[in-house]
């Protein structure tokens, strides 16, 4: 099982190693580092807590953190999507650390929730069915649930909502569970 202190020193050291920085918030980046711990032991791999991961590593690929969006966003914007890890200006106080918009296909976020919501694990045989149909078989984990952000919309899939939302920076108590149906393609 990976420690807190493992998925630390790596993020540490990949930041040191592309010139970025982490979060100085030292709340919101623990909630951070402890999500990409949760999701390395849900998932074998460390989704990006800020996203919904469906836990198929072929669907979740562009979001392992450090996600394939990182780098884009740190340049335009300053930081990843999450906020983890930001530009020295950033860090230094001198530019604000702001929301900024997902640069994900909505196509893979909708794939991805599909996967998720409900159902058992699928078999190889569905998994490979499914991809050939382009159909996604849900899986499901009793106490996962999406929740949003009341002030911002953002949309988290985890047992708990964060601590902080990553974007706007509204409390725990902003986010409610999220209620949608789903239908899948045949
Ligand atoms: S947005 Fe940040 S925390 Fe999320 S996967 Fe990308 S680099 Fe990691």
């Amino acid at each position: 099982m990976v420690t807190f202190e493992e998925v630390k020193r790596d993020t540490e050291e990949n930041a040191r190693a592309n010139g970025y920085f982490l979060n100085p918030d030292e709340n919101f980046l623990n909630d951070i580092l402890n999500g990409l711990k949760t999701n390395e032991e849900r998932y074998g791999y460390r989704a990006c807590p800020c996203r919904v991961a469906s836990g198929n590593f072929e669907l979740d690929r562009d979001i392992i953190c450090p996600c394939e969006y990182r780098d884009q966003d740190v340049e335009e914007y300053g930081s990843c999507y999450c906020a983890l890890y930001i530009r020295k200006d950033l860090f230094e106080g001198k530019t604000p650390i702001k929301p900024i918009p997902e640069r994900r296909d909505p196509s893979k976020v909708s794939k991805a929730m599909e996967y998720a919501m409900g159902g058992g694990a699928p078999t190889p045989e569905e998994t490979k069915k499914a991809e050939e149909k382009e159909e996604f078989v849900p899986i499901g984990e009793g106490k996962m649930r999406f929740w949003y952000c009341k002030q911002c919309g953002y949309v988290v899939y985890r047992e708990e909502p964060p601590y902080k939302c990553p974007i706007c920076k509204a409390k725990k108590e902003a986010f409610a569970p999220l209620h949608f149906s789903v239908s899948i393609r045949g």
